[in-house]
């Protein structure tokens, strides 16, 4: 059963159910009070004729009493002694309730009797006379129910006719409002399955206003769920892409030397310096990879030990001078004596991967900026240039992995230093397990500023 018909049926048949109850609860008060009307007036007659039963001639009284209610007197022993005029034929001459009388009589007690004779339906009261301690007959008054039963059946017919119209106005509307908010699941699926048959990414669920429910919500999730993995795919193709023709071009060349030498039968010096540039590239490209893979599988264990950042940062320094050579010009802005827990190797891996970028990305004469700053319990390195910048389009994507900037920016680069997209998602990384983080501000441009920033080791109190 769909869900949409599930919830149609539980919703209907709860107001079902309260429509039963609250009519059942309707008719049996509406009964209660017209069945004790009907016993009031019982009583109020069996009250007139007792006063008048000692002191006036009892058919007086009844003879001039109200004609819808019978009253009898009856001896002990059952003689009928006097009744009131009868409107009913089948009650002429006959005791109302015989029943009642020997009941009242035998007891002493008031009996009430609803009593259904052939099609008479009248409701009876027997009262014993008492003179003194002994009884001398049963008072006995009767009368119909025939109205009581017109009024009872006609609340039954309405309260029927309004339950119905209740529960299938209801039945209506739960079935309406269960389509309306279930039909964008439904889109949803549709989609779905669109998606799955044509391998077609860029398929969205199509909003035009946000509905403001868990429908919505979900349209919305499912939406940002697409976006980002068409987004991962297309990564990973362009990354394909990208490793293949990376991959190729050092493989043509090692083929290239390896044949040139094979024929010439000799070593050749610039040959083998290619080859072993290009072997130097591959390498790398491969560190990283098998780097990566590690740690997205979890397999990548790092140290956690005390580690003097600033000999780091030193050490760094020295190194991005040697890497920037004549031409670009590395400065140290400040630096601070500073204790971390982590693993010096990766640390120094990133501050290293962010500066020979910053050297990278950097013009010929242009300026890196390097500044360690304690502040709040934390401690953070910021590494500037004064370079080509980040577009902000590229911003949002620049620590993920493979990514890599729009490539004709980066065509002034030497074909030997040019990355592979790794070196700053592993770095989001290693931070992230150092429980630090890693941010980037750019002037497209201008140059960029790349900050890392991880904890303190606390000072022992
Ligand atoms: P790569 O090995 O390609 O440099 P990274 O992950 O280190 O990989 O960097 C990703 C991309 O971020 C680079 O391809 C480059 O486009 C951009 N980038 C990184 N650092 C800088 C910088 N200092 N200035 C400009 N662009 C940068």
């Amino acid at each position: 059963m769909s869900l949409q018909i599930r919830l149609a049926t539980f919703y209907t048949a709860l107001v079902g159910l309260v429509v039963v109850a609250f009519g059942w609860a309707v008719y049996a008060r509406s009964t209660d009070i017209l069945m004790s009307q009907i016993d009031v007036r019982l009583e109020s007659a069996v009250k007139d004729a007792n006063k008048v039963l000692t002191n006036r001639d009892i058919r007086d009284i009844l003879i001039t009493y109200d004609s819808s209610i019978l009253i009898q007197i009856i001896d002990n022993n059952g003689e009928l002694l006097v009744t009131t005029e009868s409107t009913v034929e089948q009650l002429t001459g006959r005791i109302i309730d015989p029943d009642g009388f020997e009941i009242a009589r035998d007891s002493r007690q008031s009996y009430y009797n609803e009593i259904s004779l052939e099609d008479l339906h009248y409701m009876a009261l027997s009262v014993p006379v008492m003179v003194g301690e002994n009884i001398t007959g049963v008072l006995q008054t009767g009368a119909s129910l025939k109205e009581v039963d017109q009024l009872r059946a006609d609340l039954l017919r309405s309260l029927v006719l309004i339950g119905l119209v209740i529960t299938t106005l209801s039945a209506s509307f739960g079935y309406y409002t269960t389509h309306s908010a279930l039909m964008p699941l439904a889109t949803v699926t549709q989609i779905a399955t669109e998606i799955t048959h044509s391998d077609d990414l860029s398929l969205r669920i199509p909003v035009n206003r946000r509905p403001p429910n868990e429908v919505g919500d979900l349209i919305f999730a499912f939406n940002e769920t697409m976006e980002r993995l068409e987004h991962l795919f297309n990564t990973q193709r362009r990354f394909l892409a990208d490793v293949s023709h990376e991959l190729r071009t050092p493989l043509t060349v090692l083929q290239g030397n390896a044949g040139l030498m094979r024929r010439m039968k000799s070593f050749d010096s610039q040959a083998l310096e290619s080859m072993s540039k290009e072997i130097a590239r591959l390498t790398r490209m491969v560190e990283d990879l098998l780097l990566m893979a590690q740690a997205e599988s979890g397999r990548l264990e790092l140290d956690s030990t005390p580690v003097e950042l600033d000999t780091v940062f030193l050490e760094i320094y020295q190194q991005a001078r040697i890497l920037a050579g004549e031409n670009k010009h590395v400065h140290m802005v400040n630096i601070d004596q500073v204790q971390v827990m982590g693993d010096r190797d990766r640390l120094k891996q990133v501050l290293l991967n962010l500066v020979s970028n910053a050297i990278k990305y950097t013009r010929p004469d242009g300026n890196i900026y390097l500044e360690m700053i304690k502040e709040n319990g934390e401690v953070c390195i910021s590494v500037k240039d004064d370079g080509i910048g980040i577009h902000p389009d590229d911003l949002a994507y620049i620590f993920e992995r493979f990514y890599r900037a729009e490539k004709s920016r980066t065509r002034f680069i030497d074909y030997d230093q040019k990355g592979f997209g790794l070196g700053l998602s592993i770095a989001y990384w290693i931070m992230q397990r150092h429980n630090g983080r890693i941010e980037v501000e750019s002037e497209y441009g201008h140059g960029a500023t790349f900050r890392m920033c991880m904890p303190l080791i606390p000072p022992v109190v």
